[in-house]
């Protein structure tokens, strides 16, 4: 029988109980990078709505956007720009400070990653606050990207990152949702 990218991801997605810390349900997407089918099918589906319309790059967050940033990459034939966390890269950054949890965190992008005017597709695996993202956006933006949208496999809406992401006039696509956090 056929199975629906929404049934076979929640059997390709790890669910690991009070990880980082008690209480948090961490949604592991290792499981589903290693098989084969559920990976190349959630690329496929993160790739569709942008064939053709020339994206210039695909913007990655540390660490898990880069693997789904960079087969995404591929697949439309655009470049593709890291996200980092602080300290790096070895080039000439442009750095946001954003909120965690507890305390603030900076993520930083080479100056010259993108030009004005770049049509760029943002991605990470996972929005929970969209706290990461919202720098993300705001960072290339700041270098005068034109942020198409931001794209992850999970959504966990309960956590209100989606209008956070919205709000900045960018449009977000999700595989799929969990509830809680
Ligand atoms: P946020 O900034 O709250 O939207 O958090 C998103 C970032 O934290 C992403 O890079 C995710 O990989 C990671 N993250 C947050 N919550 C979870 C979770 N429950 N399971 C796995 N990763 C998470």
């Amino acid at each position: 029988m056929h199975e629906s990218l929404t049934q076979e991801l929640n059997k390709a997605i790890r669910a690991i109980k009070d990880y980082p810390k008690p209480g948090i349900v961490f949604r592991d997407i290792s499981t589903l990078l290693q098989d084969a089918r559920a990976f190349r099918r959630s690329v496929d589906a993160l790739v569709h709505p942008y064939i053709g319309i020339g994206l210039d790059q695909i913007a990655g967050i540390e660490a898990r956007g880069f693997i789904l940033g960079g087969a995404i990459a591929h697949q439309l034939t655009s470049g593709f720009v890291p996200i980092r966390k602080k300290g790096k890269l070895p080039g000439e950054k442009v750095s946001i400070a954003y909120s965690l949890e507890y305390g603030v965190d900076e993520m930083e992008m080479h100056r010259d990653a993108v030009r004005p005017g770049d049509k760029v597709l943002l991605v990470d695996d996972l929005i929970a606050t969209g706290g990461t993202a919202e720098a993300a956006v705001k960072l290339l933006k700041e270098m005068g990207a034109d942020v198409i949208a931001a794209c992850f496999v999970i959504d966990l809406p309960d956590l209100g990152g989606r209008s956070k992401i919205e709000a900045l006039g960018v449009p977000v696509r999700t595989l799929i949702e969990f509830d809680g956090d």
